[in-house]
């Protein structure tokens, strides 16, 4: 059964009210997509704010001062977050990561942190609860962020020298910042603390080396991204994206690594760890080393909408199911729908394609900060 497409006041990305079946069943903790994947990874962006301009996701050019951002009254509020959380949780969701924009930047957000602290799994444990920030104010929030409950947290930082970090993130903002916020995240317990860097070639490649010799024997996991093709805005070219394979070999050199196994299915990095006993690295290769079997992730946009892919151009819009005042179950059932239709695999079909971005079919494809990374 399609879904109906309604016309929206917020016209930015398509979107379109999943069908609410007439008879539902309960849920299973069981919901498999047409390939067979299932819901276990939910990430939910907070806001679609960010106080950095990081070229690859908000590049000042667009987002500027006249960029206009969603209204207060378009996000979901804390407890409509926390309800559909738990009707997700019961659908076979054991992980969940808060995103953005930037995270932080969302008022009183421990509180969110603390409502998603007390669901709990189809098996009955606490979920795996992380956050994924770009460190500006993590210093002073680290120690409410543990006491809410957060198990986890992600830094993202894209070099250690002051001026090629400055550059990045073209916001004028200190890499010693950001460490004091990894400092502090770390001394709370926020661990094991990762460390996102993502890597454009020509741009940070040179910051490779350095960040892996100051983040050995830390217990903090370094994790290199390449530079993706999301959203329309970031002027994406595959020759500014460097290989995992590259990065592996350039950190090898200097620090020999070892292959470690997947820990769990639909891991997106690939782990290595130092032969002399440092700690780990891992890469994250959407671009040319698709992971597109095993995804079991859903997106959840600041305004409700659910994105079964990062490189989707339609949304589910299960704030308008909300707001109509749905049940838990019928807002389960129309969530079960929308992923038993799921065959998203994007990052596949660019590589079949000789890994050009291929066009939005039909739409704008969502940007990063808007539905999280
Ligand atoms: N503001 C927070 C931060 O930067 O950590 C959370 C949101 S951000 C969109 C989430 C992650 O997406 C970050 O680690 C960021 O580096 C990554 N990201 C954004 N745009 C990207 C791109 N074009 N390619 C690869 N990673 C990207
Ligand atoms: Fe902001 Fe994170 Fe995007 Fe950088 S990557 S602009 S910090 S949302
Ligand atoms: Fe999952 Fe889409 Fe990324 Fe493939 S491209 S791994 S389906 S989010």
């Amino acid at each position: 059964m399609a879904d109906k497409v309604i016309p929206l006041a917020d016209l930015r990305y398509a979107s379109s009210v999943p069908v609410v079946p007439q008879h539902s069943t309960a849920p299973t903790g069981l919901l498999a997509d047409t390939l067979g994947r299932p819901l276990r990874d939910l990430r939910i962006s907070v806001t679609d704010r960010c106080n950095f301009r990081c070229s690859y996701c908000m590049p000042k050019e667009v987002f500027d001062k006249h960029y206009e951002f969603l209204p207060h009254s378009s996000l979901l509020s804390f407890e409509e977050i926390a309800r559909l959380a738990g009707v997700f949780v019961a659908h076979g969701t054991h992980k969940i990561r808060l995103t953005g924009g930037e995270p932080l930047l969302r008022k009183n957000l421990e509180r969110l942190v603390g409502m998603l602290a007390a669901l709990r799994t189809v098996d009955g444990t606490p979920l795996d609860l992380t956050l994924t920030t770009n460190g500006s104010v993590l210093a002073r929030k680290a120690q409410a962020l543990k006491d809410a409950g957060l198990q986890r947290i992600t830094v993202s930082l894209d070099a250690l020298d002051d001026s090629v970090f400055r550059r990045m993130n073209d916001a004028d903002f200190p890499v010693a910042d950001v460490l004091a916020g990894i400092d502090a995240a770390q001394r709370v317990g926020l661990g094991p603390i990762k460390v996102n860097m993502v890597v454009k070639r020509g741009t940070n490649d040179d910051q490779i080396v350095a960040m892996a010799r100051h983040f050995r024997h830390t217990g903090v996991v370094l994790r290199f991204i390449e530079y993706m093709d999301v959203g329309a805005t970031n002027g994406w070219r595959m020759d500014e994206v460097l290989p995992s394979a590259e990065v592996v070999a350039r950190v090898g050199a200097a620090f020999p690594l070892q292959p470690l196994d997947a820990q769990q299915t639909g891991e997106t990095a690939q782990r290595w760890r130092y032969a002399d006993g440092g700690g780990e690295i891992g890469v994250i290769s959407s671009v040319t080393q698709a992971f597109c079997s095993d995804c079991n992730r859903a997106r959840l946009s600041t305004e409700g909408k659910l994105y079964l892919c990062l490189f989707a151009n339609r949304g589910h819009d299960l704030r308008a199911l909300l707001r109509e005042g749905r049940s838990d179950a019928e807002i389960s059932a129309a969530i079960g729908g929308v992923w038993n239709r799921r065959a998203d695999r994007y990052s596949e079909l660019r590589s079949e394609a000789g890994a050009q971005p291929s066009s939005a079919p039909a739409g704008r494809r969502v940007e990063m900060h808007y539905i999280g990374g």
